[in-house]
């Protein structure tokens, strides 16, 4: 039998940085994935989505800035020489994990995995042929989260889609009808309404990207509204019929009532659940909760001690940058490192337009834990930079203790708002007081200025706006 250190299931972003990792301390790593490495996040998901917001972005610019005297004619779409721009760069990501795995030493091995022991896991190859191998330090269940289906919206790849085809589309809808007002809907759905589709969200909820701070959810929800797309909320979708056009009446009930929308392609994006299944976990003894996903310690171990989970699979927030995170502090742990997941906050990014992000608590989740909160706020609307780029929507909003005004929070709607929400994770990670964010110099004319003003404006001594 073929024996190994570790085994690594999955080579998505939780998986691959774990074998990367493991193979840069010497141990011998298999990494075994069955579709091409990388993960939704570099196949259909964080990467591919984000070359279509860029490119929407473009577009958008490149036929509305008559305004800043840039007078284009003639600009158009071309979805298929957008696929292929976009598929290029899933392709070069993709080889590039299996250039950096084979770089640090780590095997990778295209099949499906089961575990069948403690220590050993089958592999079920492509040719059919089955092989059992043995990792002496321990097995990694990094598989990641799979696509949600509502029963009435079964995907047919063409008009019901789900986020994978909605990345791959050649021709751009004329209604697109967007099931869940989530991170998947909004991001995708403001990409084609750019590129041209009458966008309409059904979301259950009351908000949209229900837990983000409301304040900055508003903004983006006005962005829609302003491109003329429609927004149902407390509304959930029932089901649909095809028409005789070849368009889709979808049923939707708000408050008892039913109402029909009508569309030519929906996308349906309630969520993602747990790839827990039809691992042999049960035959080992690995628990799994209700909802599916593996718990773990904080070294990332499941209930058997030599198996280890991480990433979507392991529990939220399912975010790529979370499990890359994980999978590094796994691979320390087998290789006998004192590792162990001690980070104070997992900032989140939501690439819509504007964008929003993420660190740490907000007023409302700080005020729930006991604790007085003093806000601080700077509009991008004074601040040059954001003029200059003609991005003035948006804000930052800083939390902090009002006693000892160490940060608690940063909130941010507005343009680069995932570039800098870094700082505000640095912030928490170094127990920063607004003190520190307010006089830290920042270059001028930067964005990142709106994040020491709103410092400066919860002490009271912000320069570009008035203080309280
Ligand atoms: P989500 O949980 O973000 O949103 C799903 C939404 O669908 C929720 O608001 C929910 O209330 C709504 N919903 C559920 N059932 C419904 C129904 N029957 N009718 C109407 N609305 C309904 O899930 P998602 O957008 O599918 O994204 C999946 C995962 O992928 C998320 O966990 C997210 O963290 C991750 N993701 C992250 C990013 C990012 O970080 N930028 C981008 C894409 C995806």
């Amino acid at each position: 039998m073929k024996t190994y250190d570790a085994i690594v299931i999955g080579g998505g972003p939780g998986g691959y940085p774990c074998a990367i990792r493991l193979g840069q301390l010497k141990q011998k790593t298999l990494c075994i994935e069955k579709e091409t490495p990388g993960g939704i996040c570099l196949n259909w998901g964080c990467i591919p989505s984000k070359a279509l917001i860029s490119a929407a972005h473009h577009y958008e610019r490149a036929k509305d800035s008559a305004f800043m005297g840039i007078k284009a004619s003639g600009v158009e779409i071309d979805p298929n020489a957008l696929q292929d721009w976009k598929d290029g760069i899933v392709k070069r990501l993709t080889g590039g994990v299996r250039s950096l795995l084979k770089m640090n030493g780590a095997e990778l091995l295209a099949g499906t995995a089961t575990v069948v022991s403690p220590t050993e896991v089958e592999v079920k190859l492509a040719d059919g042929t089955v092989e059992r191998i043995q990792a002496t330090k321990g097995i990694v269940l990094a598989t990641g989260s799979s696509t949600i289906e509502i029963p009435t919206f079964k995907f047919d790849g063409k008009q019901v889609i789900g986020a994978r085809e909605a990345v791959s589309l050649r021709e751009i809808p004329k209604r697109l009808l967007v099931i869940g007002g989530g991170v998947i809907g909004l991001e995708l759905g403001m990409v084609y309404q750019k590129l041209g589709s009458t966008l309409t969200v059904v979301e259950a909820l009351p908000d949209l990207l229900t837990g983000i701070d409301p304040e900055c959810t508003k903004v983006v929800e006005r962005r829609i509204l302003k491109r003329g797309g429609a927004i149902h909320k407390n509304a959930k979708a029932l089901g649909y019929e095809k028409q005789a056009d070849g368009s889709l009446a979808v049923r939707i009930d708000v408050a008892g009532q039913t109402q029909t929308l009508v569309a030519d392609v929906v996308l349906v994006a309630v969520g993602m659940r747990p790839s827990s299944k039809g691992l042999g976990l049960e035959q080992v003894g690995v628990t799994v909760d209700a909802r599916g996903f593996i718990p773990t310690d904080k070294q990332g171990r499941t209930n058997v001690p030599t198996i280890y989970a991480v990433g979507d699979v392991s529990g939220p927030p399912l975010l790529a940058h979370k499990a890359s995170k994980e999978g590094e502090v796994v691979a320390e742990v087998i290789a006998g490192h004192k590792a162990e997941k001690d980070w104070v906050s997992i900032p989140g990014a939501v690439f819509t337009d504007p964008e929003i992000a993420v660190a740490g608590l907000t007023a409302e989740e700080a005020l729930a834990k006991g604790l007085e909160v003093t806000i601080g706020k700077f509009p991008f609307a004074a601040l040059g930079k954001a003029m200059a780029m003609a991005e003035t929507e948006g804000f930052v909003k800083v939390v902090a203790d009002k006693k000892t005004r160490q940060v608690l929070g940063v909130h941010i709607v507005g343009p680069e708002a995932s570039t800098m929400i870094s700082e505000g994770a640095l912030a928490l990670e170094m127990a920063a007081f607004l003190e520190d964010l307010a006089s830290t110099v920042h270059p001028h004319p930067t964005l990142g200025e709106a994040l020491m003003e709103a410092s400066a404006h919860a002490l009271g001594s912000a320069i570009h706006i008035a203080n309280r």
